[in-house]
Parts: C-alpha cells; sequence; structure tokens
C-alpha cells in the first residue's frame, strides 16, 4: 500500500469519491481515498437519490447544476450507468406565499440559467391526473433533474476516479493527523470484522500526505476531535417510507411514463415512483439528532426503526394528494442519520486553524450536492480559488463559540426548516439567545426584533412591543418595513444610532506590522490617527476581506471587518502573518470582537448630541472638522467611559463609530439614549442600515464583495493603491473586468422591494444579477447594486430587473445615488 501521497481522501461516500475523481480530473496524479468500510456503507447507500434543483444561494445553485449536468456525462466516461431518472420535479405551492417563493427562486435560477417552467393547477392535473389538484395555487417544473441511484453514481465516479489514477483502498480507518510542518502524517488501521461489527485490527500503518481531505460523514464528530477543531456538523434522523404497488398508478404506467419527482412543499414533504409504489419522503417535526458524540462501531450500513407516529401528518397529506394511495399497503421504510449544519448547509473549504487540510462534512443533499462540491473543492485545492464565491460554505463560518448542543439543536432546526417557507427575512429560534452585547436587554424592550449572525443576536429593526415578526415576514415588504423606513428617514434627518457590536475586530501591531499590512491589503495604509477602508485580496486577486484600517500609532493598527465573518477574516490574518513574520519582523495578532462594543451614532444631529457628552475644555469645537475630520480617528472620553471615537458612518451620513469596552456597554448607551433625547435620537436596525448603505452604493461583504470579483470588478479603484505591491495585484490586474458593479433605482412593484437575488436583463439578454436590494428613502423607490456584463455598466442604462416572474424597470445610476459629493459627512459644525 502507498504511504505517501499527494492528497489523501478520508471517507468513501458520495462526497469523497467525487472529490478524489475531481482532484485526478484537475491533475494531480498521486490521489488516495481510503474507506473504513465499504464505498457508500455510510448515509449514501440509503438515500433516496433525488437531485432537486431548488435552493435559495447562488453557490448552491451553481454546485446542483454541476452535479447534475456532470452525472450525466458519466455513463460515457466510465461505462457504467449512474442510474439517473431525469423525470423532472415538480413543486407544487398551496399558497400565494409560496408562489412568490418559487419566483423569487426562479429569479436566482436564471442567474444560473436553471431551466423551469410555471405550470397552473389545471396543466398539472391534465398532465399527471393522479394528483389532485382543487387546493394548488400553481407549480413550477424543472424538467431536466429527477433522480439517481446514489451507490451507482458513486460507483462510476469511483471507476472514473481509478482510471485517473486515484488508489481507492478499503477498511482503512483514519485515526489520527499530525503536521509536520509541511505534510501531514496520518495514522491508519486496519479494519475487521467481528461479530458483526467493525472494529480496528492491530495493524497499523502511516501515511504522509500534503493535503488532506475529511469527508467523513456522520463520523464528522469524530473527524473533529482528532483534528483538535470544531466541525458543527452533527447528523439527523431522517426516514422515508416505500408503499406496495398502486394499481392505479401501474394502470397509469401502460400508456404513460414516469412521474417527476412530486414536492408538496407545504406539506413537507417529497414523492417519487418506485417500482408502481410511491416513496414518501417527509421533512417532519421533533427529528432528534443523532451521534453527537460519534457513531458507535455497532453501526455500519444500519438504519434506525421506523417512526411512523412522527411522520403521520405528512403521510395522511400524501394521501390527500394521491388519493390512490390510500389503499396501498408499505412495503419497505428507511430511518438514517442525515448531517446537517446549523445553516443546513454544507462546510466546503479549509480547516480553521490548520494547512492544507481541507472540509467536505456536514451534507444534508449530499448526492445532489456531491459532483459540485468535489468540482469546486478541487479547484480550491488545486488553483487556490473556485471560479464561484465558496464564502457561504465555509467551515468557518462557524466561530469557536460553537458548542455540541448548538449544533445538535440548530441541526435538528435547519431539518424541521427544509420546508418552511423560505422568506428571505426569515429568522430562525432555536438555541436563542445565545451571544449578546450587554444592551440586548436595553434594546428588547425598547422593541428590537433581533437577526442572528455569527451567534450575535443583532437588532434588525424596532418595532412596538406587541409586533410578531414571525408573522410579518414576507417576500414582498413584511410588516416591518414600516419600521425599517421611519429608522432611515431618522437617519438621514436628525440622529440615529445602531449597535454593531458584532463587528470582527482584530489589533495587529509590532516591529513587523506595517510592512505586513502594506503588503497584504490594497490601499494605503492611513497615516496615524486616520483611517482607510481597504482590502485583503486572495490568490485570485479578488476580495477576501473588506477591512477599516485605523491607524493607533505607528506600529498599532485596528483592523474592522464584517460581524459574519469572524473566524473566517482571523484564520486568513493569522495564517497570513505566520507566513510572513520572519520577512517582515514581529507582528502580533489580537482578535478583540468581543472586548470591544460598538455604537454607530449617525445624522445631522449626531455631532450635537457628542458635545453634550464629550470630557473637553471646548466641546463645542471638539468636533469641528479641523479638530476632527472625516476619517479620522481618536480616543475620548463620553463622561465616564473611554472611547475610540472614528469619523466614519457606513449609513453615509455624519456620524462616529463609537468603540468602547464592551463592559461599559450599559453606562454608554443609558448616557447616549438620555442625551439623544432632545434630538429625537433614533434606535435603528440592520435592515435600515442595508438601505442606506445602498444609496450610497457601499458594497457590502457577502453581497458585492466576494471571493468571485476584484476589487477593479467592484468598482473599488479608488482604495487600491496600484503604486505599490500587495498580494493578488498581479492576478488581479490580469483577470481585467469580467462585470461590473452598478447600483440601480427600480420602478418595481408597489409592494415589494428585491432582495439582491434577483436576475438583470436587458431587453431579453440575461445580462447580470443583483445581489443587494432593497428600498430607498431618499428617492422613495426599490434600490439594488450587483453585477452587469461591463457593456452594460454604463451609467443611465436601462435595464430590467426580473420580480414576481415580471420584468421591472431599472437604471443604472452614478455610484452613490444619495449625496454624491458626501457633503453630509463633511458638514462642519
Ligand atoms: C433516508 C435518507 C434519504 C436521503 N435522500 C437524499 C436524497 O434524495 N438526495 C440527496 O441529495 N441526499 C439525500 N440524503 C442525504 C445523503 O445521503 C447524504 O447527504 C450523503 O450520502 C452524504 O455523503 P457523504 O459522502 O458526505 O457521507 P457518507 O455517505 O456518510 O460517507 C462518509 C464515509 O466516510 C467513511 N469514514 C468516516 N470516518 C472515516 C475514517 N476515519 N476513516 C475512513 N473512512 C471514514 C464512512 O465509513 C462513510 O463511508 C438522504 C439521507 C437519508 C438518511
Amino acid at each position: 500500500m502507498k504511504t505517501h501521497v499527494k492528497a489523501l481522501v478520508v471517507g468513501g461516500g458520495v462526497v469523497g469519491t467525487s472529490i478524489a475523481y475531481h482532484l485526478a480530473r484537475a491533475g494531480w496524479d498521486d490521489v488516495m481515498l481510503l474507506e473504513r468500510d465499504e464505498l457508500t456503507s455510510g448515509s449514501t447507500w440509503h438515500a433516496a437519490g433525488l437531485l432537486p434543483y431548488f435552493n435559495m444561494s447562488f453557490a448552491t445553485t451553481h454546485i446542483h447544476d454541476y452535479s447534475i449536468k456532470f452525472y450525466k456525462t458519466l455513463e460515457e466516461e466510465t461505462g457504467l450507468n449512474a442510474g439517473f431518472s431525469v423525470v423532472g420535479n415538480l413543486r407544487m405551492a398551496q399558497s400565494k406565499a409560496r408562489m412568490d417563493e418559487y419566483m423569487l427562486y426562479a429569479s436566482t435560477a436564471e442567474t444560473c440559467g436553471v431551466p423551469y417552467e410555471w405550470m397552473t393547477p389545471a396543466q398539472v392535473k391534465d398532465r399527471w391526473p393522479l394528483v389532485r389538484t382543487d387546493d394548488l395555487e400553481g407549480a413550477i417544473f424543472h424538467p431536466t433533474d429527477g433522480y439517481i441511484n446514489p451507490a451507482d453514481v458513486t460507483m462510476a465516479m469511483a471507476k472514473g476516479a481509478r482510471q485517473r489514477g486515484v488508489v481507492i483502498e478499503r477498511r482503512w480507518q483514519v485515526d489520527g493527523y499530525r503536521w509536520a510542518g509541511s505534510e501531514w502524517i496520518v495514522t491508519c488501521t486496519k479494519m475487521v470484522e467481528r461479530g458483526g461489527n467493525l472494529v480496528p485490527s492491530e495493524e497499523q500503518i502511516e501515511i504522509t500526505a500534503e493535503h488532506v481531505v475529511t469527508a467523513t460523514g456522520n463520523h464528522a464528530q469524530r473527524t473533529a476531535r482528532l483534528l483538535g477543531i470544531k466541525i458543527p456538523a452533527i447528523p439527523v434522523e431522517h426516514q422515508f417510507i416505500v408503499t406496495e404497488p398502486d394499481p392505479a398508478l401501474v394502470e397509469y404506467r401502460k400508456t404513460h411514463g414516469e412521474h417527476p419527482v412530486l414536492r408538496d412543499a407545504d406539506a413537507k414533504w417529497y414523492v417519487r415512483e418506485e417500482r408502481g409504489g410511491w416513496i414518501l419522503g417527509p421533512y417532519e417535526e421533533g427529528a432528534p439528532a443523532r451521534f453527537e458524540y460519534g457513531v458507535p462501531d455497532s453501526f455500519r450500513a444500519d438504519l434506525f426503526p421506523l417512526d411512523l407516529e412522527r411522520i403521520e401528518e405528512e403521510y395522511l397529506s400524501m394521501i390527500h394528494r394521491i388519493p390512490s394511495s390510500e389503499t396501498v399497503g408499505l412495503k419497505d421504510d428507511f430511518n438514517g442519520p442525515i448531517c446537517y449544519t446549523p445553516d443546513g448547509n454544507p462546510l466546503i473549504g479549509p480547516a480553521p486553524g490548520l494547512r492544507n487540510m481541507w472540509l467536505a462534512e456536514g451534507f444534508s443533499f449530499g448526492i445532489t450536492a456531491a459532483g459540485g462540491a468535489g468540482k469546486y473543492l478541487a479547484d480550491l485545492m488545486v488553483e487556490g480559488e473556485a471560479e464561484i464565491d465558496m464564502a457561504s460554505l465555509d467551515p468557518k463560518r462557524f466561530g469557536s463559540w460553537m458548542t455540541t448542543e448548538y449544533a445538535a439543536r440548530k441541526n435538528e432546526e435547519a431539518y424541521d426548516h427544509v420546508y418552511v417557507l423560505h422568506h428571505p427575512d426569515e429568522e430562525r429560534p432555536a438555541a436563542r439567545p445565545l451571544r449578546t452585547s450587554p444592551a440586548y436587554d436595553r434594546q428588547k424592550a425598547a422593541g428590537a426584533q433581533f437577526g442572528h449572525v455569527n451567534g450575535w443576536e443583532r437588532p434588525n429593526y424596532f418595532a412596538p412591543l406587541e409586533f410578531s415578526d414571525h408573522d410579518a415576514r414576507s417576500f414582498r415588504r413584511g410588516g416591518w418595513w414600516q419600521y425599517a423606513v421611519k429608522e432611515a428617514k431618522a437617519m438621514r434627518e436628525g440622529v440615529g444610532m445602531i449597535d454593531a457590536s458584532a463587528f470582527t475586530k482584530h489589533v495587529v501591531k509590532g516591529a513587523g506590522a506595517t510592512a505586513f499590512l502594506d503588503w497584504f491589503t490594497c490601499n494605503k495604509l492611513p497615516r496615524v490617527g486616520r483611517i482607510n477602508l481597504t482590502y485583503a485580496l486572495t490568490s485570485h486577486g479578488t476580495v477576501r476581506t473588506e477591512y477599516t484600517i485605523v491607524r493607533e500609532a505607528e506600529d498599532i493598527y485596528h483592523l474592522i471587518s464584517a460581524g459574519a465573518w469572524t473566524s473566517y477574516d482571523s484564520d486568513y490574518l493569522r495564517k497570513a502573518v505566520e507566513d510572513k513574520e520572519a520577512e517582515f519582523g514581529r507582528i502580533e495578532v489580537q482578535n478583540t470582537t468581543t472586548q470591544t462594543g460598538v455604537f454607530a451614532l449617525a445624522g445631522p444631529r449626531s455631532r450635537d448630541l457628542l458635545k453634550k457628552l464629550v470630557n473637553d475644555a471646548d466641546p463645542e469645537a471638539f468636533f469641528m472638522n479641523k479638530n476632527f475630520p472625516w476619517l479620522s480617528a481618536k480616543p475620548i472620553e463620553l463622561k465616564m467611559c473611554p472611547v475610540m471615537a472614528i469619523r466614519v458612518a457606513y449609513t453615509g451620513e455624519l456620524g462616529w463609530e463609537l468603540h468602547h469596552p464592551v463592559e461599559m456597554q450599559n453606562y454608554l448607551y443609558d448616557l447616549l439614549m438620555a442625551a439623544g433625547e432632545e434630538f429625537g435620537l433614533k434606535l435603528v436596525g440592520a435592515r435600515a442600515q442595508n438601505w442606506l448603505r445602498q444609496e450610497k452604493s457601499y458594497r457590502a461583504f457577502g453581497t458585492e464583495l466576494g471571493r468571485d470579483a476584484t476589487p477593479q470588478e467592484a468598482g473599488l479603484d479608488r482604495f487600491i493603491d496600484l503604486e505599490k505591491d500587495f498580494y493578488g495585484k498581479d492576478a488581479m490586474l490580469k483577470t481585467g473586468i469580467r462585470s461590473q458593479c452598478v447600483t440601480l433605482l427600480i420602478e418595481g412593484p408597489e409592494d415589494a422591494d428585491p432582495w439582491g437575488r434577483e436576475v438583470l436583463y436587458a431587453g431579453d439578454v440575461r445580462v447580470g444579477r443583483l445581489t443587494s436590494g432593497g428600498y430607498s428613502v431618499a428617492f422613495g423607490k426599490s434600490i439594488g447594486m450587483g453585477y452587469v456584463k461591463p457593456e452594460h455598466a454604463e451609467v443611465g442604462n436601462k435595464l430590467k430587473v426580473k420580480m414576481f416572474d415580471q420584468l421591472w424597470d431599472a437604471e443604472i445610476v452614478e455610484d452613490s445615488p444619495y449625496d454624491p459629493s458626501n457633503a453630509t459627512i463633511r458638514q462642519n459644525g
């Protein structure tokens, strides 16, 4: 057996096999896959094999799209039939809100070129008469997907991998990982059968590997322990049942083709044909998490007992939808572990804190995702980046605060939410509140409706105490919209305060700090006491992180970045420092995220408010432009609270961010609220902030900014210093402009704004997509930001946005349509 390889893939389910295949296909000729049991013996063997296109994320849509197209090519390449039944997929809607959801999805799907058709209830009935349609609003049909045999597709990929030189070894379990500076030393144990169990033998070997990928499915918790990291992938029970042949179906099939995969989302199930009968797969409430602390040796290709009571409601609703199924008996059942993560998306990418260690864990739609996950992870490993931004799937989107209990409860919730209405303004309740800033209770008492960002509670908006956020959600303007409008106006006309404590904060200091940051980021470094907006790039010249850099002293810098990405940013920064310290000199990195709270105070009256509180001989002059210019920072005292005040506002108003010791937050909060009364100080949430920043064309990380666009494509040339050398510069220049970030004012429907996922057209040609959307109080209409092909990016160009299956007028406007000269930000006083 080989004991040295370039890449070792651990786990021979559908995911690991696809990764091994794609690594070989991407050109790595020394790849080995180890499986502790048999290929497919994890969750893969008992999957129903459905390959749904439907999901609400841009990155995942690309992944699923790749899989569906790739699986169709496997037979030609390997001679093995992957068992792909392209029967299509019919998703039914029982309500108008569900149709709204499908229309939002469809607009996202179009951005990736995924084909779909709309069907009326009558058309469904006409084509599939066994389906009851009298209580339906409509349906969306995907003609090109369907279902596949999970074992067959895995075996076809395994054959393809072997043909490309991959070595696949079964009955070897990985039991230890040790990083030896430039490669991993992986301890592997030969597994043997004893009394039906699979147990470790005495035989052990060590394999050295430059790169390791773990794709260990339900064993992710064990993998996490072996690696000394946290992986929030814990399985939940998922069952499906198979009926005896349904005579009506058998009769129908004599003259008709197979039914598409049927989904009644409002009833929480999928159904497909199986040998004249039906398979029903419900996503019911109450499915428990399993194997929180590891999979017992006795559990191999095993199943849990069926819990029919738990899925009774879904079973009855299948009978309602397909009345002929009422009289057919049950033939078989499957209740297996299905891996989940707290947000339902897999964990694909570099492991936190480790080198050359890649995770591919937590797949709940693993059969669907495996092809694309294998391809894009292989791209990341071989090329350094994938063509889509993989950040939303990155394992580091969950921080070190994450616990087993959190993961288990959130994973149960993610399972239970598979078929809820996926409102873009949805906030899920499990495991909350967990991470709260001290002023949480005060804000809650003031009517805050909180969102959940990286575990933090962050106010989305403020409403009367009796207001129900849950009941107010919508695909159009939700009940909260009116409150966000008031908050946005207050910020533009008076003064507002946003709790931005969740911001990620790092201090970088030491003799090597300046040279390091000069290389690490693309803008000029600020002078002492000043701040700059800047970007750390990827090796491909695209945006890895956006930072506000505050230079406190010659070699002390504060780096402030998005709150949702603390571990993701920390990991990249620390690894870059480790790599460069020898070259640049000593560099110290501290993550101060949870030590420092932030209130963002902004609006034309913000200066008046602060003047009342600052300790200074001349408070009247303290915040004047000559003493405290825009884009500068200084330590100040607001009565008894020491504050690092930064003159910048993400809302584009005159304003200051007040970074304060978190233990003094309540003191500062009370102080500001009391002093703010005479100026009409209003608490403002993240939703209004998101609208306001679009009026200023401020790009947001995770939407306009990510690893699929360079800062030049994002239109950020003024923050790039081409005179200096910085990481990713050459690649950025070489890439050029593939698409261009633009701001659009939109004449949308009266009751809705775009969400930032919609497709853009010029005439009937698809030219781009929105990445952000919302409402502009300054212009009284919808606003959005997005990317279009360069030839369509000119200011004044008239485009169309697809919302609710209709095209709406949109015009590309100059960046910063509100206050383009920044007069209000620079206002003196
Ligand atoms: C009832 C049911 C129905 C489902 N239906 C669908 C569906 O219709 N469509 C869909 O897309 N998905 C479906 N799924 C989900 C799907 O089964 C999984 O997402 C997918 O199989 C995950 O594949 P994987 O390769 O990540 O994990 P697994 O298939 O579990 O593979 C992991 C492998 O790693 C091996 N391993 C673990 N630790 C080690 C180690 N230390 N050393 C060596 N080997 C190790 C294991 O033995 C295992 O073979 C269903 C799941 C269930 C339970």
